[in-house]
């Protein structure tokens, strides 16, 4: 800017506040150093907030002292004469300055400033380092993505991937609804209920529904219930779903098979959980040795990992019907060896068979992007969700969303 520019017009380039202009400055370097921009009036016109008609009938006028963003180092606040007004469509009430929210003690600016610090540390923390307190700290930033958020009137997706987290230590959960093509979170809901995801699926509106492909989940019925109640979509149960429970079994038969272990053989057990449960193609090559020794000590255990092995690689085949023959050979397979705790793999696999099917053929997964999760990570340990499930369901938005 050049040096011929009068203070004033910087003064109203950077501190712009519609209707209103700078009338004067006062400077406090009392406590802590503070500077008070008064505003009068620009515009003599005050239009209705309800219907926006000008109006002329004023019930008085309040001072209001607001939190502005720092002035050089400065504290900073805004004083200005804000009406209360009396309009014919029965409105009466404050105007609307624009620059502030009704009620609040800050300007949108100081607020979005704020809620840019939330992003980044924790709310004590983002308190501490403005001054306020907590509680106003969250206020602010939980109204700030409240009234950014855009709901789902911006997206149109094609597949969706519906997750839970838990939450409280595992007690209660929140559905966490995916667009699996472009990895943000459309939506958040408390509970994992089949109203739950109805919810999502009305407030999307049955249009946006019919255009959904694929719905990626877990095995949980209610979901289930949901997608098929208000969409068309084909439900996949991806292979991370499927190799959990394999793998889930695998363990159980570990555990099984280590109680019934003599002394000996069950010192070869420690420590090697992690090493079973291991995709074999990932077993570091100076543990192989490690894992063969007992598996081969113990034939079903032996057994139960070659056919989670089994799995798990037809779970990464590529050609349906490959992948749908090579499924039914290991269950017949699984039937031949007489483990039981498979057995209950196959009834699980049978009756969600369809999904299984899906999965071969679009190949799509709910794995999260590792992003995703971290996030979800630090927004826990930031203990948002503990205390005020909404702030955490906001921020979830916030962080993950579009
Ligand atoms: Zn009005």
């Amino acid at each position: 800017m050049s040096k011929r520019c009068k203070y004033s017009m910087v003064f109203s380039t950077v501190y712009n506040f519609p209707g209103f202009k700078i009338v004067g400055l006062s400077v406090m370097t009392m406590l802590v150093g503070m500077v008070v921009i008064q505003l009068g009036r620009s515009k003599h016109k005050v239009r209705c907030p309800c219907c926006n008609r000008v109006v002329k009938r004023f019930e008085g006028s309040y001072g209001r002292l607001v939190r502005h963003l720092d002035f050089s180092g400065f504290e900073c606040y805004l004083y200005f004469e804000e009406y209360k007004l009396h309009c014919k469509c029965g409105y009466r009430g404050y105007e609307d300055v624009g620059f502030v929210r009704d009620y609040s003690n800050c300007t949108r600016a100081y607020e979005a400033y704020v809620g840019r610090l939330c992003d980044h540390m924790s709310v004590k923390e983002a308190a501490s380092f403005v001054g306020l307190d907590w509680k106003t700290v969250k206020n602010i930033d939980k109204e700030s993505i409240r009234s950014a958020l855009k709901g789902l009137s911006e997206v149109h997706p094609v597949r969706i991937g519906v997750d839970e987290i838990a939450y409280q230590k595992g007690h209660k959960y929140l559905t966490v609804v995916r667009d699996v093509d472009h990895g943000y979170v459309l939506w958040v809901g408390l509970d994992r209920k089949k109203e739950t995801l109805n919810a999502f699926f009305q407030e999307l509106g049955p249009e946006k529904c019919q255009l959904i492909k694929v719905a990626v989940m877990d095995m949980w019925d209610p979901f289930i219930a949901s997608v098929k109640e208000y969409t068309r979509a084909d439900i996949v149960f991806d292979k991370f779903h499927v190799a959990k429970k394999v793998n889930e079994a695998l363990d159980s038969i570990r555990r099984h098979e280590f109680r019934n272990a003599g002394k000996d053989e069950q010192k070869e057990f420690k420590k090697k959980r992690f090493l079973i449960l291991l995709r074999n193609e990932n077993v570091p090559p100076d543990r192989r040795e490690t894992l063969n020794s007992l598996l081969e000590k113990n034939q079903t255990l032996y057994s139960a990992y070659v056919l989670k092995e089994q799995l798990l690689s037809i779970l990464d085949e590529k050609c349906y019907d490959v992948a749908i023959r090579r499924l039914e050979t290991w269950k017949a397979n699984v039937q031949e060896s007489g483990i039981q705790e498979y057995d209950k793999v196959v009834k699980t696999i049978n009756n969600y068979l369809y999904g299984i099917h899906n999965y071969f053929k679009h190949g799509v997964t709910n794995a999260a992007s590792e992003g995703f999760n971290n996030k979800i990570g630090l927004i826990k340990r930031r203990a948002y969700g503990f205390r005020d499930i909404e702030y955490f369901m906001l921020k979830i938005i916030k962080i993950c969303g579009l």
